[in-house]
């Protein structure tokens, strides 16, 4: 098959950051995304990336969610599976004309238009001294140690964290 592009626009939250997954522990955590940081990524030419939770290395195509993902199979659906259905479909109704052949019922059902992601700000930011430029967040819950997404540096959690005490959400 063709190679086919499919553009998928993922939500960024508030702070703009990504919602990531890791291939290995399945834990969430979410990446500073810009495209200046996306072009350094690139010109330093780094295989692989660092779970902050695990540690385990992944390349960096490796990340999405599951919802991620789901989304970008809708979308590969609706851009190359569903036009091939309504060529057939066409077929079909060319076909029925000429009353020699059975009726062939043609209705296709689609699926239904993918919702949109959306992303919801949670999680607390972590800052790398070795990556200042590349943060991170991370679920709140975590207290072990927190790895750097782009060198796999790993620094307790309570290090990192920007200071939750300053936000003060928690009161009230
Ligand atoms: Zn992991
Ligand atoms: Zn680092």
């Amino acid at each position: 098959m063709d190679d086919i592009s499919i553009e998928m626009k993922v939500p960024l939250d508030g702070d703009g950051f990504l919602r990531r997954e890791c291939p290995n522990c399945e834990r969430q955590f979410k990446l500073k995304y810009s495209v200046s940081n996306t072009e350094t990524l690139e010109t330093i030419d780094i295989e692989s990336y660092y779970c902050p939770y695990c540690y385990e290395p992944a390349s960096l195509d490796s990340w999405w969610t599951k919802e991620q993902l789901e989304q970008a199979q809708q979308l590969a659906f609706k851009e190359v599976v569903e036009p091939e259905l309504k060529n057939l479909q066409r077929q079909i109704q060319s076909l029925n004309r000429n009353d020699s052949f059975a009726q062939i019922d043609s209705k296709l059902e689609y699926l239904e238009e993918s919702v949109p992601l959306t992303e919801v700000d949670d999680m607390v930011k972590v800052d790398f001294p070795c990556h200042p430029e590349e943060p991170l967040k991370i679920d709140e819950t975590w207290k072990q140690n927190v790895a750097c997404f782009v060198c796999g540096i790993q620094y307790p959690a309570s290090l990192v964290k920007e200071s939750s005490e300053q936000k003060d959400s928690y009161g009230g």
